[in-house]
């Protein structure tokens, strides 16, 4: 061996040039022309390019790139690729606020522009930031969801399902937001807690004038579309009114009063109204009873001129000036403090109203027993628990999936309409990628009339009708004809907050094309929290962008915060101390290995095995088990546990206790003979390759640097990286070596110890140690090691005796003592 690793530890100089190593030579390529090699196909999420590669981004990536890596390391052949979900509502309202606009200010066209040049600035940052990271992507596989060629794909899902008859287009309530001016689906709502105020209003009877029933209500601006008044069947109090009719205060349309289980007698008064709509429980109790609807609220958020002499207003103005008049007309009893749960737009958190829009739908709720079953029969959950997420959300569906968005940044929807009949022309799938907004139909005239114009559709698709497609297009569908030797994907990684979105569409989605789940394996990552224990996020003060960490300690112990914070699926608190942790065992790894380094430089690997003392043996034994947890914990994507037992076998076996057992034996051949110096030698080496194959995964960096200086000379393999896992050694582990081995290595301790009680240096002489075993087993254990403990402990005489005796007693060995005769 000739090359010594440099004295410093300088993570800043070795990770960027192996980063370009690792792309220059291609270690990373997928090759699709192997046949050999079995396939692993990661289902890599396409981020939003936000242009921030934050902590959270950190702990995802960092997951399923131990897999990644593992599992090349198996003999996999690993596709891994990278894309970006470039559309919808998150790029278009920062654009927006860029620039200063809103969508309409500005022509599709240029709005488009604007959109694509963000997302491209967003997606450099972030990929420097992923390649910073080290992370082992494919970048030949890059992709974008705004490319043309990616539009296609999802266009022809559409196609393929409308031909179905999954795809169907309706008047229907849907959430609506009016500030983003869209459609949004049911997942993009989100519930945040508010503090508003419940109103009493006095609705009269109809036929007693003077006769009120008080009802509450938070919103009042809705008492232009009241429908009806409800209350609960078993209600005593309001029992004898179900049947009459009521008048809608300062409008005076008669409403009928309806008697409905739906009715809570506890909230309020028990009496309630039904307005079109002021929330889901309005739509059910409009189709259930067969009542009308009167559109109050417009779509930008505006009283419509069914709200009468409020027209135009704002909801919240509308609702002060309708209480005001409530109030002067003595029809507000009173007003309560009410904290409750309000939907609104997941991404601007704007109230969500909901208005009856003709949209296009998927229809997802007559496949919720299957996803179900395949969620829980057919895919492996990591953390396992974490299934029922979906199970639970898919279960609570009341709508099918709206997917048009009244947005410009996204991919267009293939169909047109006959500008006379109004029929609905989709797209052919070898008329794709289409934009109907800019071309016309390939056909002559309409089927149904013969009319010969039409009308573009100028709804766009949801975001999510994108990325939920990625593990077909991920595989190569449709163009490459094995596509489905990467279908399903092996693993779909996930954060546990978009399994109600992400996991869920995707399901849905390729069960209705393919009849299949897309995935077989979801691994679940935690949130990020900052230091104070909330979630990490810029609004809270407690956040630390991904660059600082990388900046101070490097990657590789970014990457060791990621897998030492806490069990897979939890979620996981940014610490400081994590990082330094990581930092420090990689720098003591890093002597060690240059310490290695120095002493093998007259060795060669592949001469002749060497006959092992036990102590090398002890090394050995202890190496094939933690070789066995490490493997065991991360077929479970266990990676925690993993790491920790590397850390464990590295940190206090290798550095702390056996290379100090060893070290006489490498100094001084002479004294203690040449096989013992080789065995020694021939153990470091096999000890030192295995864990920096095992610690490859999670800190990539380092490991390629001590592979490449030390190992690649003899092993041969271009990159650590693409190396074999380390199998346990042949013979190991031995349990009889291990546990003579434990015996020696506790009493060298010991004696160690004794020396710093009595103040003594660690390298000072003892004249005379006599070691009361307690067993004569024992005593020819240690008999066997006397060279190792008297070159490390310096002794100049030591005498075991077989029976017990005085002296200090040895930690965790009843019966074994020794004295020091200095
Ligand atoms: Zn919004
Ligand atoms: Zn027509």
């Amino acid at each position: 061996m000739r090359k010594a690793l440099p004295k410093e530890y300088d993570p800043k100089s070795i990770e960027p040039k192996w980063q370009e190593f690792w792309e220059r030579e291609g270690i990373y390529r997928f090759n699709w022309d192997d046949k050999e090699r079995p396939v692993f196909s990661i289902d890599t999420p396409p981020p939003y390019p936000s242009g921030d590669f934050h902590m959270g981004n950190v702990l995802n990536w960092t997951y399923f790139d131990v897999v990644a890596r593992y599992k090349r390391m198996r003999g996999y052949n690993v596709h891994f690729p990278q894309g970006w979900d470039c559309h919808g509502l998150p790029t278009e309202v920062r654009v927006e606020q860029k620039h200063g606009i809103t969508k309409t200010q500005v022509p599709p066209q240029e709005f488009r522009r604007l959109c694509v040049e963000f997302i491209e600035e967003n997606i450099k940052a972030m990929k420097e930031a992923m390649k910073r990271l080290g992370y082992s992507m494919d970048w030949s596989l890059e992709y974008k969801t705004m490319d043309p060629d990616y539009w296609r794909r999802t266009q022809l899902s559409f196609v393929l399902l409308y031909k179905q008859g999954r795809i169907y287009r309706a008047q229907h309530p849907v959430n609506w937001c009016p500030r983003c001016g869209t459609a949004i689906a049911d997942a993009e709502v989100e519930y945040e807690t508010r503090e508003d105020k419940l109103y009493f209003v006095r609705f009269e009877l109809a036929e007693e004038p003077g006769r009120f029933l008080t009802i509450a209500t938070t919103r009042p601006e809705l008492i232009p579309a009241c429908v009806a008044v409800a209350v609960h069947p078993e209600d005593e109090r309001y029992k004898a009114f179900v049947g009459r009719r009521m008048r809608v205060p300062l409008f005076g349309r008669e409403v009928p009063i309806i008697a409905d289980e739906m009715v809570d007698p506890e909230f309020g008064t028990g009496v309630v109204m039904i307005c079109t709509y002021g929330d889901k429980e309005d739509v059910r109790f409009v189709a259930k009873h067969g009542l009308s609807v009167i559109s109050c609220i417009g779509e930008d958020g505006r009283m419509t001129e069914r709200a009468g002499e409020y027209a135009g207003l704002a909801v919240e103005e509308a609702r002060g000036a309708i209480v005001e008049d409530l109030r002067a007309a003595g029809l507000l009893e009173r007003e309560e403090q009410l904290v409750h749960e309000v939907g609104t737009c997941w991404r601007c958190h704007t109230p969500v109203e909901i208005l009856v829009r003709e949209q296009w739908f998927m229809r997802i709720r007559d496949l919720t027993d299957k996803v179900v079953e395949k969620a829980v029969e057919e895919v492996r959950w990591y953390p396992d628990y974490m299934k029922w997420r979906l199970v639970d959300w898919a279960r609570s569906l009341e709508w099918d999936w709206v997917i048009s968005r009244q947005r410009v940044f996204a991919t267009p929807i293939p169909a047109w309409y006959c500008a006379r009949c109004g029929h609905v022309i989709v797209a052919e799938p070898d008329w794709l990628p289409v934009d109907p907004r800019e071309e016309a139909p390939r056909i002559e005239r309409c089927p149904k009339c013969g009319c010969e114009e039409f009308r573009p559709e100028t709804d766009v698709l949801d975001t999510w009708f994108d990325s939920s497609l990625t593990c077909a297009i991920h595989a190569g569908w449709p163009d490459r004809p094995d596509w489905r030797r990467l279908f399903p994907a092996d693993l779909h990684p996930s954060g546990y907050d978009i399994i109600r979105t992400w996991a869920y569409y995707l399901m849905v989605r390729h069960i209705a094309l393919f009849g299949e789940a897309p995935f077989r394996a979801c691994l679940i990552n935690g949130m990020v929290l900052g230091t104070d224990g909330r979630m990490m996020h810029k609004s809270y003060g407690n956040y630390v962008p991904a660059s600082e960490p990388v900046e101070r300690y490097g990657a590789d112990a970014t990457r060791w915060w990621a897998i030492a914070g806490g069990a897979t699926g939890s979620d996981i608190p940014f610490r400081w101390g994590e990082v330094q942790h990581g930092w420090r065992f990689l720098r003591k790894l890093w002597n060690a290995a240059r310490f290695v380094s120095l002493q093998l430089s007259d060795y060669e690997p592949s001469g002749p095995e060497p006959e092992l003392e036990t102590l090398d043996k002890w090394l050995l034994s202890k190496l094939a088990k933690t070789i066995e947890e490490a493997t065991e914990a991360l077929e479970e994507c266990r990676f925690n546990m993993a790491l920790d037992a590397i850390r464990r076998f590295t940190w206090s076996l290798f550095c702390d206790q056996y290379i100090e057992a060893v070290k006489h034996r490498l100094y001084g051949p002479e004294k203690y003979g040449r096989e013992a110096k080789k065995s020694a030698q021939h153990t470091l080496y096999k000890a030192l390759y295995a864990i920096i194959r095992l610690l490859a995964p999670f800190c990539p960096h380092i490991t390629e640097e001590i592979y490449q200086a030390l190992f690649r000379p003899y092993e041969g393999h271009k990159s650590v990286h693409i190396s074999p896992w380390p199998e346990p050694p042949k013979g190991y582990p031995d349990e009889k070596a291990e546990g003579d081995g434990d015996v020696v290595v506790a009493l060298i301790s010991a004696i160690r110890r004794e020396k710093a009680r009595r103040r003594l240096p660690l390298n000072a002489p003892l004249k005379r140690v006599v070691v009361f075993a307690g067993s004569q087993e024992r005593a020819k254990a240690i008999r066997a090691c006397e060279d190792d403990i008297i070159g490390t402990c310096k002794i100049g005489a030591l005498e075991v005796r077989a029976e017990g005796g005085e002296g200090v007693q040895v930690e965790g060995y009843p019966g074994l003592s020794f004295s020091i005769k200095p």
